[in-house]
């Protein structure tokens, strides 16, 4: 099927414009070859370029072209399929937006395609060349250094306890796992995952669980959760629990629950998250806003957790407002490489500053995401990249350090 990509990318220094004539011709033999063709712009500092063609041939040019060492920060902007080709001329023109006077600039693009509609009518891929030649959204661009710019350190301050021994209390575990603002070097909070005894995932846990013996069994872990956090010290640290949204609304008296778990353990509501999956919450949200009113009554934060990977979507913030929201790794992964993920983090990210929410990112675990996301305006930082989740303790935390010039 006709695919197209657009990406964007920065040039790096020390490529002369002769070199990238060469270059070009070199790609146009190969492209030739695949059938790929296009239109490649550049002004000076970005490239952008259109590849099309048939999808396993333009996917495995445009994996060329991010593996090359002649530019760097490449963001695929649009992933597409069309009818026709819209610069279907053999081979991949390069194009000097500074050889070309501003007016006129983008219609001597335009007279370079060959379809006859899709250039007209309100194309994607059209609206994508009118934006980056009229430079109308530079201020999303956001050039990060090469991961190699940095040194993680862990410092000496893992902590760990063994034996936490509650009556008759769920049969269960967690590992603790700091979120931490990076350049602040400091622990913002500690999240409490669930675990099974030998250390297995919240799925192992629940596995076999049915009905409100689902719900019991996530209550009653927070036994353990209030215990051990206490036996770590945690007192100084505000610190988070993840429920099922529903627990709160099967389990009658669920919220007094707490507060006495949190009493007998020394800790107050005023420290403690509770953390909602998005997804889970918008199936019965008039029962869950009526729990949330409890809990922020009885002192306690709410945050949503896995923001955007469910339904909702931005518009569950019309029915309630947490304190925060943690953007989870389905939207953070590989987001320096992603126009769409940017777009939607951004999109999250401002919406969120307007309604004063709080916002972090979970499950980072490569420097240039972390160094996106810090750009984007993001300053706390959950993921293996920092801590890895630690049973029964808390991992050192391995703190960025900026290198000397490379
Ligand atoms: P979550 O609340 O979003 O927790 C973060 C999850 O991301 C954890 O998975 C953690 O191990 C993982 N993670 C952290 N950093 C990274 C990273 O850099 N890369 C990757 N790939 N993963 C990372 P875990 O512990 O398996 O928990 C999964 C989910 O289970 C949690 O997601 C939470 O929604 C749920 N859960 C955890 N504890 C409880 C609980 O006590 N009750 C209920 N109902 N659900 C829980
Ligand atoms: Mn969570
Ligand atoms: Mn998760």
């Amino acid at each position: 099927m006709l695919t197209t990509i657009i990406y964007r990318s920065h040039i790096c220094k020390d490529i002369s414009l002769h070199s990238l004539k060469d270059m070009v011709a070199a790609a146009n033999l190969k492209n030739d070859h695949a059938d790929v063709t296009g239109i490649l712009l550049f002004n000076g500092t970005h490239f952008f370029q259109l590849l099309e063609g048939p999808e396993e041939s333009v996917l495995s040019i445009y994996h060329h072209i991010c593996q090359d060492k002649r530019h760097y920060n490449v963001v695929e902007l649009l992933y597409d399929y069309a009818p026709a080709r819209r610069f279907g001329k053999t081979g991949m023109e390069l194009f000097d937006l500074r050889e070309h006077d501003r007016e006129e600039v983008l219609q001597t693009v335009l007279d370079k395609g060959t379809s006859k509609y899709q250039l007209i009518y309100n194309d994607r891929a059209l609206q994508f060349f009118r934006t980056f030649v009229e430079a109308t959204e530079k201020e999303n661009y956001f050039e990060i250094p090469p991961a190699e710019s940095w040194d993680f350190i862990p410092d000496d301050n893992a902590r760990s306890t063994t034996a936490v021994v509650v009556d008759n209390a769920a049969d269960c575990s967690f590992a603790f796992q700091p979120m931490i603002d990076p350049f602040a070097q400091k622990i913002i909070s500690v999240e409490a995952l669930l675990r099974t005894p030998c250390g297995n995932s919240p799925a192992a846990y629940f596995e076999g669980l049915t009905g409100k013996a689902r719900y019991q069994a996530d209550l009653d872990s927070k036994k353990i959760a209030f215990a051990m956090a206490s036996a770590l010290k945690l007192g100084e640290f505000s610190f988070s629990v993840n429920l099922l949204p529903m627990t709160l609304v099967m389990i009658p008296d669920a919220v007094n629950f707490l507060l006495r778990e949190i009493q007998i353990n020394g800790l107050v509501p005023e420290q403690i998250t509770v953390e909602f999956t998005e997804s889970e919450v918008i199936s019965r949200i008039d029962d869950f806003t009526s729990s949330i009113r409890q809990l922020k009554a009885a002192g306690f934060s709410v945050a949503i957790d896995h923001f955007g990977a469910g339904f909702a979507g931005l518009s569950l913030l019309t029915q309630f407002q947490p304190d925060r929201i943690k953007i989870n790794r389905e939207l953070i992964k590989d987001v320096h490489k992603s126009g769409p993920r940017q777009a939607i983090i951004q999109a999250v990210i401002k919406c969120c500053a307007s309604l004063e929410i709080a916002v972090s990112a979970v499950g980072v675990e490569k420097p240039e995401e972390w160094m996106w996301l810090e750009s984007a305006g993001i300053s706390q930082f959950q993921g293996h990249l920092f801590a890895i989740p630690c049973l029964s303790g808390i991992s050192a935390v391995a703190w960025p350090e900026k290198k000397a010039d490379l």
